[in-house]
């Protein structure tokens, strides 16, 4: 055991690592440059306990005219395969070609691309983060890094500054579920397609590997989300409405 939990998909880090500030909390390997959030059984090297997986959503001209959007995914500091920058008009092709956008459109779809960069890590390296036959993610080798043990499942977090995304997967969802998908006042939630779509992404990425993988979500300050906002703004600007 890690002495890490999660809630209705809330992450929540044992009681000794939560006292840190936030910024001490995200550690990034020295031998690949991916984040973590620290484990409080190796908190000074790098076990990839806890993968950290930064998200951010950026609408430019939010409620006016010309609305631009854009999404960032991080998963290392330095390694551009683990990076997601996409423009709006990009997702579109790729998804359900909805052209709607706004900020919380825009912190949905990060998440949703967050666990899509999930499901492409571990195809390349199987569900204990090793690379497998063909690792066309990350090649680079690990030296004195103690793993997860083969039995352990992966535990995946998605970090965002969006209590929007963060409540809404943690704490909204399962209200709205034993209301009929609808608000304790009886209204359908706003973007309540992307919430469940979300969640049916996240279900078959962690069917995909038999059961035990979680994938969690985790609020940080916008301070410490700085990676993933600069590919969501970069990403925005390219967004052809
Ligand atoms: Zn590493
Ligand atoms: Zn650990």
């Amino acid at each position: 055991m890690t002495g890490s939990a999660t809630e209705n998909r809330r992450f929540i880090n044992c009681p000794t690592v939560n006292a840190l500030n936030f910024e001490e909390q995200v550690v990034v390997c020295p031998g690949c440059s991916q984040f973590g959030a620290m484990c409080c059984q190796h908190p000074n090297d790098d076990c990839h306990h806890h993968r950290l997986f930064f998200a951010d959503g950026a609408c430019l001209n939010n409620g006016r005219g010309g609305a631009r959007g854009g999404v960032g995914v991080a998963a290392a500091e330095n390694d551009k395969n683990l990076h997601v920058s996409k423009p709006f008009s990009d997702l579109a092709l790729e998804r359900d070609g909805n052209p709607k956008r706004t900020n919380q459109i825009a912190e949905l779809r990060a998440a949703i691309e967050a666990v899509a960069l999930i499901e492409r890590f571990y195809d390349s390296y199987g569900p204990n983060g090793e690379p497998n036959s063909k690792p066309d993610i990350r090649k680079r080798k690990h030296q004195n890094i103690s793993r997860s043990s083969p039995q352990e499942p992966p535990l995946c977090v998605i970090g965002m500054d969006s209590q929007y995304v963060v409540k809404g997967m943690t704490e909204w969802l399962p209200i709205w579920k034993e209301n009929g998908l609808k608000t304790k006042s009886g209204y359908e939630p706003a973007n309540l397609n992307l919430f469940l779509l979300l969640e049916q992404d996240i279900c078959r990425v962690e069917r995909k590997w038999g059961g035990g993988m979680v994938i969690c979500f985790w609020w940080i300050p916008r301070g410490c989300n700085k990676i993933a906002d600069k590919l969501a703004k970069d990403a925005a600007k390219l967004d052809i409405n």
